[in-house]
């Protein structure tokens, strides 16, 4: 079969994600054969760069022959078990990795990112309501946040476009400013922006704090909003405002974890540890869905009772999956065998010599990057501006899905240099040829 045939069928059984489906009129489906390290492959033998990890949870490539092994050898031994009353090797070593790698513990899973957060927004609340105080049930998120959209963390989000449609449905929840360094003043530092954000924050606990459960925050950069990054002194102050007003912390790193901005965990570039902390996409290595709550053992306490229902009474089919407990052992094995946090460093800093051309690029405004994230607003970007240049860049091998004006990188941590620079070739040429 071709590319052609699978596309119709597709389109006639399948309705994608974040997409208007009459789009694919004018824009083609790419149906993918199989993929390997960084590239996809397609029916009619075209290759294509998976620039952005396939939607960001991809770390060390498609296809990976140790993540492959271990997988294999698990499914010999026990595919899945409910988690309820029954407990299984990989779950039990990966609770154990993850509380030692977060100084966080009893890891709570679901298994996608959106199902984390409804957990750590239920969590909060709950531990507010059985510590006697029930009046602090209001969320607080930064403007342009992205947390997921299930009805829960929709109201924490602030994005227009997938909010507005559902607002009748979702509760009306306050944003404070974003620390994003390109909103500071001509002259104002980032640390100095990031300060300023502070100030507002605090002002608004100060009048608030007994209203409110918690305030999500995606640490150094918020992705969705456009790979908007902010200095860790945000954090540090955020963390000592908590503190202050008795408001949780909860740090969705559900995009930013896993080595993403070249710590493990974002949160540790401030030194700090959340009340609860989210983590989901990269951590199977972009295999098997699977998410995790970690929080202190001050939250633990307070569900731990002999009333049932003090305690956590969530649950999802698919809590602690076995295979996609097994898909994270193997990544955190990757993570250690290779040093990658450090080989990263390294790697970021070649490419960022060889995205030189980029940076100097006339339409090129803000170039910025943290850790393996690389980002640039687009000067004269209209508003079908990511449409097209994502349409330009599979032309050139190139998977590449801009947010609005912003066109960023997102790659798997296994992309070679010259892998890199065909990607940067072929980015000059979309852009040039996205007018
Ligand atoms: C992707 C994302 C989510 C939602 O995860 P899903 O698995 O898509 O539900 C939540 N928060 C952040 C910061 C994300 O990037």
């Amino acid at each position: 079969m071709k590319n052609e045939d699978w596309l119709r069928r597709s389109l006639a059984a399948v309705w994608h994600p974040c997409t208007q489906m009459k789009l694919h009129e004018r824009f083609p489906l790419v149906p993918v054969r199989r993929a390997s390290g960084v590239w996809l492959y397609d029916f009619d033998g075209r290759r294509y760069l998976d620039a952005v990890s396939s939607w960001w949870v991809n770390l060390f490539g498609h296809a990976n022959p140790r993540i492959n092994a271990a997988l294999r050898e698990q499914l010999e031994e026990l595919e899945h078990v409910m988690l309820a009353g029954f407990t299984h090797e990989p779950v039990v070593r990966l609770s154990e990795r993850l509380a030692g790698l977060s100084g966080l513990g009893h890891c709570f899973y679901a298994s996608d990112g959106a199902s984390a957060v409804e957990v750590a927004l239920k969590m909060s609340f709950h531990y507010w309501r059985n510590s006697g105080r029930p009046r602090k049930r209001r969320y607080l998120s930064l403007a342009g946040s992205y947390h997921g959209e299930t009805v829960g963390a929709l109201a924490v989000t602030d994005v227009a476009l997938f909010k507005d449609a559902y607002a009748p449905l979702l509760r009306v929840e306050a944003t404070v400013p974003s620390p994003d360094w390109r909103r500071a003043a001509p002259g104002e530092s980032a640390a100095d922006y990031a300060e300023r954000c502070a100030q507002v924050l605090e002002a608004y606990l100060a009048q608030h704090h007994e209203e409110l459960a918690a305030f999500i925050v995606e640490p150094l950069v918020q992705c969705a909003a456009g790979m908007a990054m902010y200095d860790p002194l945000y954090l540090r102050r955020v963390r000592e405002l908590c503190d202050r007003y008795e408001v949780h912390l909860i740090a969705d790193e559900i995009a930013v974890g896993c080595g993403r901005t070249g710590t493990f965990l974002a949160c540790e570039q401030a030194g700090i540890k959340p009340d609860f902390l989210c983590l989901s996409k990269g951590l199977s290595g972009g295999y098997l869905p699977l998410s995790v709550v970690l929080s202190t053992d001050r939250v633990y306490e307070a569900f731990y009772d002999d009333d049932v229902t003090r305690g956590f009474l969530h649950s999802h089919s698919y809590t602690g999956n076995a295979l996609a407990c097994r898909a994270a052992l193997a990544t955190l094995d990757i993570f250690e065998q290779d040093r990658v946090i450090e080989n990263n460093r390294a790697t970021a800093e070649r490419f960022d010599a060889l995205a030189a051309p980029l940076r100097a690029h006339p339409r090129v405004r803000d170039f910025r990057r943290t850790g393996m994230i690389w980002a640039f607003d687009v000067a004269d970007a209209d508003a079908s501006f990511a449409r097209r240049f994502h349409a330009a860049a599979l032309e050139r091998e190139l998977l590449l899905r801009p947010l609005g004006g912003t066109v960023y990188f997102m790659p798997p941590y296994v992309l070679r240099d010259e892998e890199f620079e065909f990607l940067v070739a072929g980015t000059l040429q979309a852009l040039d040829a996205t007018p």
